[in-house]
């Protein structure tokens, strides 16, 4: 299969070609040429497969022509060495829980998908040496460097704001070392983001090493978060529930969305969309009014969602061909204050003994708003609480337990690089010691 930039300027790619690149010489994204419907068989029987076995089907309709069965296979069921199971929280509300894999939130699934891809070119395909660069605004660097820590011939940079990610989320990528290097950067995630991508299209760079990146711009992160949303609907056919579904995602730079839209475009039958913001509500504005305008992020309790311009927006647009209103038509927005999150946490909590997490918080509050009757409604939990310890204590005025996979995390000693947010102070570190 082939990837087209969604700026349509660079040409397509193979598979190979578009996870090496990420990004697209003409700063596009990277979109699949075909989105391969699956079989009508395949939703009837869906509640009679395992996790495993539907992500096979769905990973083999748009990898199958690009690796063998056996190796795809060994892929996705490496990958998924946990479950998402789906939990009810009230009366048609769900809660599909990503966050049983190794670093406790949905990014685990994409980060490991695309180590294993590209370990497997590196190792069979006689592919060099790479380098990923990596910028996060606290789950992507924890997931990515889990994720690849000890692929034989990866190198990992994470770039991260400083002071801006919470110690839980710090230490699970500053105390790896091997072939996992954490950059403290003297900005916001968005510098950050800045930085990767200049770095990506320096011609400079790219002639000394090869450069690739794991955000979620990566069409192996991203495409692979298609796999849980097939499994949510499966558990809820499972439980004869599985009409008028609408799924809400918390979002921050829409990969996790976007793939929910390529889910549905492969037949998932998915009703409707609702996108949950917190302040940085770029997405959501653009909704009522047409007009997309990035702005800088601003901070908030849900701190993985504070992305002033989030990169995925161009693939929602070349999915529904630029489209307000088709968008508009799938997805509704909600933006979700820091007070919002508290007060939404703290009620679930009460009401349902179900405790959330500040980004699931936001899912939470959106859907409980915008679900209209007759339709079940399954919000993404992207995160454990247990990584936001301090602020959901401080919430529900309890002690959080944190899991024995995070306790872990909390022995290793931090070990990182400061820079500045200035490209050629990064560039030049990068070219003396990358
Ligand atoms: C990354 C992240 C998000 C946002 O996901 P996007 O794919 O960037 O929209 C939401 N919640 C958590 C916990 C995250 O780590």
């Amino acid at each position: 299969m082939n990837y087209y930039s969604t700026n349509k300027q660079s040409p397509a790619v193979g598979l190979q070609e578009a996870i090496i690149k990420g990004l697209a010489g003409d700063g596009g994204l990277y979109m699949p040429e075909r989105i391969p419907a699956l079989p009508l068989s395949f939703f009837e029987k869906i509640q009679e497969m395992n996790f495993g076995e539907m992500s096979c089907e769905v990973a083999a309709a748009f990898f199958g022509e690009d690796l063998e069965a056996d190796v795809l296979k060994e892929i996705v069921r490496d990958t998924l060495s946990f479950d998402t199971p789906l939990v009810q929280v009230e009366d048609a509300v769900y809660s599909l829980e990503l966050f049983h894999g190794p670093t406790l939130a949905f990014k685990d699934v994409g980060a490991r998908f695309m180590a294993r891809l590209l370990g497997y070119f590196i190792r069979w395909q006689g592919l060099e040496q790479v380098k990923v660069l990596v910028a996060t605004s606290g789950d992507t660097g924890s997931a990515v460097a889990n994720g690849f820590l000890d692929v034989a011939g990866i190198h990992v940079y994470v770039l991260y704001p400083k002071g801006k990610v919470s110690a839980i989320q710090e230490c699970q990528f500053t105390t790896l070392g091997r072939n996992i290097t954490a950059l403290e950067i003297d900005g916001t995630f968005d510098d950050c983001q800045a930085l990767v991508k200049t770095a990506f299209m320096d011609a400079d760079l790219n002639g000394k090493m090869r450069l690739t990146s794991a955000n979620s711009i990566n069409v192996a992160r991203f495409l692979p978060q298609a796999f849980y949303y097939f499994n949510a609907y499966a558990q809820l056919r499972r439980r004869g529930a599985g009409e008028n579904m609408v799924v809400c995602v918390p979002s921050g730079n829409f990969g996790n969305l976007t793939a929910g839209l390529i889910a549905r475009k492969m037949g998932l039958p998915v009703k409707r969309f609702i996108a949950a913001n917190n302040r940085n509500d770029i997405f959501l504005q653009y909704l009522q009014t047409g007009v997309y305008s990035p702005k800088p992020s601003v901070q908030t309790l849900a701190n993985a969602m504070d992305v002033g311009n989030p990169s995925n927006f161009a693939r929602i647009l070349d999915l529904y061909g630029h489209s307000h209103q088709t968008v508009t038509e799938i997805i509704s927005g909600f933006a979700c204050s820091d007070e919002m999150i508290r007060d939404t946490t703290a009620s679930c909590y009460r009401e349902t003994g179900y405790l959330l997490d500040p980004h699931g918080a936001c899912g939470y509050r959106a859907l409980k708003n915008l679900r209209q009757a007759g339709e079940t409604g399954v919000f993404l939990e992207t995160a454990h609480p247990a990584k936001f310890k301090d602020t959901i204590e401080s919430i529900i005025g309890k002690a959080v337990e944190i899991p024995p996979k995070l306790q872990a995390f909390m022995k290793g000693k931090k070990q990182s690089v400061a820079l500045g947010k200035d490209f050629s102070e990064f560039k030049q570190w990068l070219a003396a010691n990358g």
